[in-house]
């Protein structure tokens, strides 16, 4: 069964930040077929070339690849906005006895489904998350998504010192817990491992060697984790690691740096860094509503864009304190406003979805809306509520009539969401 597609169709030729605006390009419809999209283009050629297709019209509505979340941790899923602490306080006080409970199946199942529900209803096609450091967290996520067919990267967050004794696995149990669950998910339908050490304070250097290791056998996986997030974060693995030469090399020098690893947050980085990061190509992960919530700093992303650096946005669920790609845009426009540039909607748009693709080495894939990529897709509604449409009432342009909604929408900005060809909503 062919799906003929209609509405104001948002795709991208390249990147805005490198071409400007013009990147992106409008059309009237596609086509999907077999989970994938097999034609773009205007709404006539193509109900003339596909005369047998079933037509669903969103008339004005926007027509997007669907948002992609490139960090998130879904077991926080039920202790987002919680109050008053800063990195460290904030993962003993709340983090930590939370992702504790994931020892039970149950439980692990029901806020893995809650957390789907409630990304895919805001726009989310697909998330790269942490699990926590129980397998059953990871297979509880990977069982989820797959239900829903949803094109996913997670893996078992891996710490080996400075958290709860029931939060912490050993070098070699993490290698091998990760290695069993990694052969057990990777590559089953649209599900990727990824291999996962929180960050270097959580872990030993015999832990991030052991990682580091299985990574290189397994070298068709990504490799997630945090960096330079805070400046006292910083400070601590300065003392943890008093012969590395900066914080990065903390995971150099164990096999954790390389193209394929996603760099989270990456605010407070030296030049060395800086250059080592872009030099192999990896990817950093600018994680706004979680930067200014915890009060962490300004990620610069004017600066690392126009060094060439791969980037991609999320949300950092809970640390963040949205599940809405839509806020994330926002603050990302907020946080590069204190820098001095100002994000146009055609560069925000990009890293919610083919930013965040290639970050995640998967716009092949997803990210964007071509032939031969998978269809998911987002719906919106560029009128949401009434604050919304009273402000693109004189628009002349589409980044005039959806700047409103980065900056103002929400969950309701969300008219439908399709998930490898199928209607969700
Ligand atoms: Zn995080």
């Amino acid at each position: 069964m062919r799906d003929l597609i209609l509405g104001q169709v948002l795709s991208y030729t390249a990147d805005p930040f490198a071409t400007g605006p013009q990147a992106a390009q409008l059309t009237e419809g596609l086509v999907v077929e077999g989970g994938k999209i097999i034609a773009v283009g205007a709404a006539d050629a193509l109900r003339r070339s596909y005369p047998e297709a079933m037509v669903t019209d969103y008339g004005t509505h926007l027509i997007s690849a669907g948002f992609i979340d490139a960090h998130a941790h879904y077991p926080q899923t039920a202790m987002i906005a919680s109050w008053g602490k800063r990195l460290i306080d904030w993962l003993n006080t709340y983090t930590f006895p939370e992702e504790m409970r994931f020892s039970n199946k149950t439980y692990a199942e029901d806020v893995a489904n809650r957390y789907f529900d409630l990304t895919v209803s805001n726009g989310t096609t697909s998330v790269c998350s942490y699990c926590t450091i129980h397998s059953e967290s990871v297979d509880a996520f990977f069982t989820a998504a797959a239900a829903r067919n949803q094109r996913v990267w997670a893996g078992k967050t891996c710490m080996d010192r400075n958290a709860p004794d029931g939060l912490q696995d050993t070098a070699q149990s993490a290698y091998d817990h990760s290695a069993r669950l990694l052969s057990k998910w990777h590559g089953q339908g649209r599900a990727s491992y990824v291999i996962t050490p929180r960050f270097s304070p959580t872990s030993t250097e015999d832990q991030l060697a052991a990682l580091g290791a299985l990574w290189a056998e397994n070298s068709g996986c990504l490799m997630q984790t945090h960096l330079s997030e805070q400046t006292d974060e910083i400070a601590w693995v300065r003392d943890l690691f008093p012969t590395a030469r900066d914080y990065l090399d903390t995971y150099e020098r164990h096999g954790l740096l390389g193209r394929g690893g996603l760099y989270g947050h990456a605010i407070h980085l030296e030049p060395r860094e800086k250059s080592r990061l872009a030099e192999v190509d990896a990817s950093l992960i600018h994680c706004p509503t979680s930067n200014t919530f915890i009060g962490s700093g300004l990620f610069d992303m004017g600066g690392l864009k126009a060094a060439g650096h791969r980037i991609g946005l999320a949300t950092d669920t809970g640390g963040g304190s949205s599940f809405s790609m839509l806020r994330t845009m926002a603050a990302a426009y907020e946080v590069a406003q204190l820098r001095g540039r100002s994000l146009h909607p055609s560069e925000l748009w990009w890293l919610a979805t083919a930013g965040s693709a290639q970050a995640l080495h998967a716009d092949h894939l997803i990210g964007n809306i071509a032939p031969g990529l998978e269809a998911d897709l987002v719906v919106i509604d560029l009128g949401s509520t009434p604050a919304i449409a009273q402000a693109t009432t004189r628009a002349s342009t589409i980044w005039e009539a959806l700047f409103p909604t980065i900056m103002m929408g929400d969950d309701r900005a969300i008219l439908d969401v399709w998930i490898a060809g199928r209607r969700k909503v």
